[in-house]
């Protein structure tokens, strides 16, 4: 009788085809990955932070985000404490052009080199833009850090325009695997998000895209969605945990637990290897402060300093002082990987 061949172990195959060989993993090597058992989560870290120090290198990039215009947003997504259709205790705010060139200019003394302005909108309207226009230039005028902007959904010739004032980056996330879309918003698709992304890209600018991992997607979905984030060949993906927020319909969902957080991490480092790996919103409840280093050292190179948009993150000291006592040396990344 024929023995079937000895399937090859899922972290000796990372070794091989993403460490040494720089191939990502698709959707089916993720899956493996993701169901390993935590005994072996220790390894997994390992051989995420070798990817990452092998494709990537040491360079941490330190990013601070503003919110130009906060709550009141039309749309449903459900773990968002800015809809204006969820009880959410999040007030509508806008922040005036001189504040946001103070925020630049704190956000450049952490060493951060990129600044990104983000607004609570499906997408921009011409008050916005024309806002967004003039921040954008005020900010090149007077401080030395790149711009990246968040406004929502895009129309091409808002894509162009946000193109000629040099914006170098674009974030738009796409929250969630594609089939499990519909389950945290419903007042737009998947697609539209996509396109947007699609025209960004077109226009040459950078494309930031990620999403919020513990929504209540199944291990296959979260697989899925790390190989639709790379078929859209993105240049950042930032990783948000879901913190849940109060009045939003995702309130009562429990915290993804650390060990499957950190977990995905390394996953998402295996299917990505050449991108830039954000931590960004959740990560404190999720992970605490042990676990910012274990992500540190399992794939993740890029961190957003300070708050986040409706809640409190670490001091940014914190993680500063964490990365030198990692060795790990603050740059902008991107068009150098
Ligand atoms: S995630 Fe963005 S688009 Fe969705 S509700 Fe929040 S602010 Fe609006």
């Amino acid at each position: 009788m024929t023995q079937a061949p000895a399937r090859t172990d899922i972290l000796d195959l990372a070794r091989d085809q993403v460490l040494r060989g720089g191939v990502g993993f698709d959707r089916d090597r993720m899956l493996d990955v993701l169901r390993l058992p935590d005994s072996r989560l220790e390894e997994l870290l390992d051989v995420a932070h070798d990817v990452r120090m092998a494709w990537c290198g040491p360079e941490v990039e330190v990013e601070g985000i503003v919110s130009l215009k906060t709550g009141g947003c039309p749309e449903d997504c459900h773990f968002c404490s800015q809809s204006g259709l969820f009880a959410s205790p999040v007030r509508a705010a806008r922040l005036d052009i001189p504040s946001l060139v103070e925020a630049a200019k704190q956000t450049a003394k952490t060493g951060a080199t990129e600044f990104c302005i983000v607004a609570a909108v499906r997408g921009p309207d011409e008050r916005l833009m024309a806002q967004v226009a003039a921040g954008v230039e005020a900010i090149r005028n007077e401080v030395d850090i790149q711009v990246a902007c968040s406004l929502g959904m895009l129309t091409q010739d808002q894509v162009d325009q946000l193109a000629a004032m040099g914006v170098h980056r674009y974030n738009h996330n796409l929250e969630t695997a594609r089939s499990y879309f519909n389950h945290v918003v419903t007042t737009h698709t998947w697609e539209e998000r996509f396109e947007t992304l699609r025209m960004v890209k077109e226009a040459g600018m950078e494309v930031c895209c990620g999403g919020i991992l513990g929504m209540g997607e199944t291990l296959e979905q979260r697989a899925e969605f790390a190989a639709d984030l790379a078929s859209v060949e993105p240049d950042e993906v930032p990783l948000n945990f879901l913190d849940p927020r109060p009045g939003t319909p995702f309130a009562d969902r429990e915290v993804l637990p650390a060990t499957e957080a950190l977990k995905a991490i390394a996953a998402f480092r295996l299917a990505l290897p050449r991108t830039i790996l954000r931590f960004a919103g959740g990560r404190e409840i999720t992970l605490g402060d042990l676990g910012a280093k274990q992500g540190m050292l399992g794939g993740v190179n890029a961190v957003i300093v300070g708050n986040y948009l409706t809640t409190l993150g670490r001091r940014a000291e914190t993680d500063l002082d964490l990365l030198v006592d990692l060795r790990m040396p603050i740059k902008a990344l991107g068009e150098s990987i």
